[in-house]
């Protein structure tokens, strides 16, 4: 299971604008039909460091900006426990539009299938051949396997370097809205810890390595 950079599609001559913009437009599936629009990837061009999730929830899709809901609240306590700053991190999900079903008058999560993956990865693949990322950091199975392939299991992948060619630093940790659901104080207060050392040993060992090279 090694990624391989010749997999990724080439963006030739694209700007993450231009990108944004086109995939604003993009009906490669059909969520853009559920979604209020698609939320594309924010953060510095040329961020050492990429977090990837799985789709936009409810604020998300409507706000217009990735991790803005109780998932993001939970990261961005996390990445600063870590020592990470939110502001420096390139932060983007797998699937670019908001998957859910209606229960009463709430939006409810649904989780995007394989062929919503496929359909949205060329998104992806743009973001990490444009932001160059010398980390990266998938979080939940969704974002590990849209990447690395449908085996990667995040229980086993979990907190090690894995061998890629998609960054220097390539890790797998769960999905921060996973703490959100666990049942109790004590649970949740475990898996926060671990969730936060995943984060900062990602950070620590990219930090380590040599920052990667533009064309
Ligand atoms: N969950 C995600 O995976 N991404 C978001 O942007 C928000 C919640």
């Amino acid at each position: 299971m090694r990624a391989r950079r010749q997999d990724l599609a080439e963006p030739s001559g694209h700007t993450l604008d231009g990108v944004r913009a086109a995939a604003a437009g993009c009906r490669a599936c059909d969520l853009w039909k559920r979604g209020a629009q698609t939320v594309f990837g924010e953060g510095p061009a040329h961020a050492r460091l990429m977090l990837v999730g799985e789709q936009p929830g409810d604020r998300e899709d409507l706000g217009g900006h990735p991790f803005v809901g109780p998932a993001g609240r939970l990261l961005d306590g996390a990445l600063a426990d870590a020592g990470i700053e939110r502001r420096r991190v390139w932060l983007t999900n797998a699937v670019k539009h908001f998957k859910w079903e209606p229960r009463g008058k709430a939006r409810i999560h649904k989780k995007p299938s394989g062929a919503e993956v496929a359909a949205c990865r060329p998104w992806l693949e743009h973001e990490l051949q444009l932001v160059r990322p010398s980390g990266l950091l998938l979080m939940g199975a969704t974002a590990a396997q849209a990447l690395l392939g449908p085996r990667v299991r995040v229980t086993v992948a979990r907190g090690r370097a894995i061998d890629s060619e998609l960054a220097t630093v390539v890790m797998v940790t769960v999905h921060p809205s996973s703490l959100l659901r666990a049942p109790t104080e004590a649970d949740r207060a475990r898996e926060y810890a671990r969730f936060v050392e995943d984060l900062r040993r990602f950070a620590a060992e990219t930090a380590a390595a040599a920052p990667r090279r533009r064309a």
